[in-house]
C-alpha cells in the first residue's frame, strides 16, 4: 500500500489527499535541449511537426501545397509564397518551436525579420528580429501581437536560434457565446515572457481583438511577412486535465 484510504476529500475533486486509488501519471521520457549546433530531442509524447528532413506536416493556407523551403535541416520562408498551416489540428497545447531571423540586417521596425506563429491558426505571437531594432511594444519579438508586449527583450542576436515554449489554453465557445477566453504562457529562450495572460480575441492589426466562435481545434500557423526567417525543431504535445 502506498496511499491512504481514510483521509478528507480533495475539493472538487473525486480524489481524497494522498488517495491510493489515484492514478499515477503516464511516463514520458524527456527530451534533449538544442544549441545553437544542434536541435535538441523531443520529449517521447511529442508529435513532430519539423524535424529537419520535409513539409509533409503543413499545407499552405491556401489549401496547395508548401513552398517553403527546406535546407540544412531548416524550414525557411520563401518569401510571398504565403502562410504555411500543420494539416494536424489542435486545441489545448505545449508547442515548441525554433527560429532564427536572417544574419544580414535589413529594414526597420516591422519590415526586419518578421514572422509569425499561430496558434489555432488565429492567434499570433511575433517573431521579429528585435535584437537592436525599435518597433510598438505590442509588435516586438515574443510579444501577443497587438495586444501583450513580452515582459522582457530576450532576444538572441540575427542569425542566432531562439526558441518559444507556448502553452495554449484554448477558448471555448458554446454556439456564438465564448464561454471562456483563450490564455498563453511563453517562454522565450528560456525566459518568461506571458505569464498565463487572458487573450482578447483573435489577432488584427490596427483594430480591436475580438472573438469569432470557431472550432475546438485549429492548425498552427507560421506566417511569411516577406522576410527568409527559419525554422526548426518544431514539435507540440497535446494537454489534457489531470484524470485523462
Ligand atoms: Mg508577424
Amino acid at each position: 500500500m502506498c496511499g491512504h484510504d481514510e483521509t478528507l476529500m480533495l475539493p472538487n475533486s473525486k480524489w481524497r489527499v494522498h488517495d491510493e486509488k489515484r492514478p499515477l501519471p503516464r511516463i514520458v521520457t524527456p527530451g534533449t535541449c538544442s544549441t545553437q549546433d544542434k536541435p535538441g530531442r523531443p520529449p517521447s509524447d511529442a508529435i513532430i511537426l519539423f524535424d529537419g528532413k520535409d513539409t509533409s506536416k503543413w499545407i499552405g493556407c491556401d489549401g496547395g501545397p508548401v513552398r517553403w523551403k527546406v535546407e540544412n535541416g531548416a524550414l525557411i520562408v520563401e518569401p510571398g509564397t504565403g502562410d504555411i498551416q500543420t494539416k494536424q489540428h489542435f486545441g489545448d497545447c505545449q508547442l515548441h518551436i525554433e527560429w532564427a531571423v536572417p544574419v544580414e540586417v535589413k529594414g526597420k521596425g516591422q519590415g526586419r525579420g518578421n514572422s509569425g506563429v499561430f496558434l489555432m491558426g488565429r492567434y499570433e505571437v511575433q517573431i521579429l528580429d528585435g535584437y537592436n531594432n525599435i518597433t510598438y511594444a505590442d509588435g516586438m519579438t515574443a510579444a501577443i501581437y497587438g495586444q501583450y508586449p513580452p515582459l522582457v527583450n530576450a532576444c538572441r542576436k540575427p542569425g542566432e536560434w531562439q526558441t518559444y515554449d507556448i502553452f495554449f489554453v484554448a477558448p471555448r465557445f458554446e454556439g456564438e457565446k465564448l464561454i471562456s477566453p483563450a490564455y498563453m504562457t511563453v517562454v522565450h529562450n528560456g525566459v518568461l515572457v506571458h505569464h498565463h495572460v487572458e487573450l482578447l480575441g483573435q489577432t488584427v492589426h490596427r483594430r480591436l481583438p475580438s472573438y469569432k466562435p470557431h472550432p475546438p481545434k485549429g492548425p498552427v500557423r507560421l506566417q511569411d511577412h516577406g522576410s527568409p526567417v527559419r525554422f526548426r525543431n518544431i514539435w507540440i504535445r497535446e494537454l489534457k486535465g489531470y484524470d485523462e
